[in-house]
């Protein structure tokens, strides 16, 4: 390995990769994310309604998602904007899985409501904005679901992975990371997706890694391709804000995917998919950095 990389982050040795454990599958429900198949978490950005939330679960369950997503307590950056539906709408997500089958993800932002949060999610999501939040991050370390970790606007790999540790040091080893684009001085997409992040998490860490294009663009004609993009460079899979009419959603509808496009979307990764596979089983080394052991 990079003996840069190796010295920078093998003092977190519960997520660091290592000679006895290169690779931790994270179970989540039924599905397992970071083993063989690539799996996609799809829906809008907040739980808005009930028949918002059942109609995009239908239809991402349709074009092959695996994982609905939904925010219930949303961290907004103007305290005038939706906050979210609160326990209505994890309610509304525990009818979704009933009806689809889909598992859930949604977000936790304060420690006291990681018990409520478990009852009703597959997938504990600690946003962008509460990556070092500790006190949120040793409460999931207490938690028995699995905590998708998504990197915070300016936090650097290193960072990121600090974080992880904190969840694992506190009990809690079922981590996937999430490259979700960082602040840089780009103005032409939302954040900048630091698709380099991929290879070098993959090469360092054990854990898990998925790709949020949606939030990296922030404008939803670029979804597809970060979505390609992230596919063939190894991501573990991808987290994709989807709405029935995006034009009228209370959070984040210009990055939203129409349920015609997230389905295009689907269609159109195959081939993208087809690599991926070929690299992992044929020549591994392909998805990390060269050299790299
Ligand atoms: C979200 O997933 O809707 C969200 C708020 O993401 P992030 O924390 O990455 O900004
Ligand atoms: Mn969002």
């Amino acid at each position: 390995m990079n003996a840069r990389w190796n010295g920078q982050f093998s003092c977190f040795d519960l997520v660091a990769k290592s000679g006895h454990c290169s690779r931790s599958i994270v179970p989540v429900g039924d599905l397992e994310i970071g083993g063989d198949d690539f799996i996609v978490m799809a829906g809008p950005c907040a739980v808005e309604s009930e028949r918002q939330i059942m109609e995009t679960a239908e239809a991402v369950a349709a074009a092959g998602a695996r994982i609905l997503r939904g925010g219930a307590y949303k961290p907004r950056s103007s305290p005038y904007s939706f906050q979210g539906m609160g326990v209505a709408g994890l309610k509304l997500l525990r009818k979704a899985r009933e009806a689809t089958g889909l598992a859930i993800v949604t977000e936790v932002m304060s420690e006291d409501d990681v018990d409520l949060i478990a009852e009703y999610a597959d997938l504990m999501q600690v946003g962008a904005r509460s990556m070092e939040n500790y006190a949120l991050l040793q409460a999931l370390g207490r938690c028995d679901r699995p905590v998708l970790l998504k990197r915070g606007l300016t936090a650097t790999l290193e960072e990121l992975l600090r974080s992880a540790q904190v969840i694992a040091m506190s009990g809690n080893p079922q981590i996937i990371l999430c490259e979700r684009g960082i602040r840089t001085f780009e103005t032409a997409t939302r954040n900048t997706l630091d698709i380099a992040a991929v290879p070098v998490l993959k090469t360092v860490s054990r854990l898990p890694v998925i790709v949020d294009p949606s939030h990296a663009a922030g404008v939803r004609s670029l979804v597809p391709v970060l979505a390609r993009a992230a596919t063939v460079v190894g991501a573990d899979g991808l987290i994709v804000e989807v709405h029935p009419s995006p034009d009228q959603a209370m959070s984040d509808g210009d990055q939203s995917l129409t349920f015609e496009q997230f389905s295009d979307m689907m269609d159109d990764l195959q081939p993208y998919l087809a690599i991926q596979e070929d690299a992992r089983r044929l020549r591994p080394e392909l998805l990390v950095a060269r050299g790299a052991d």
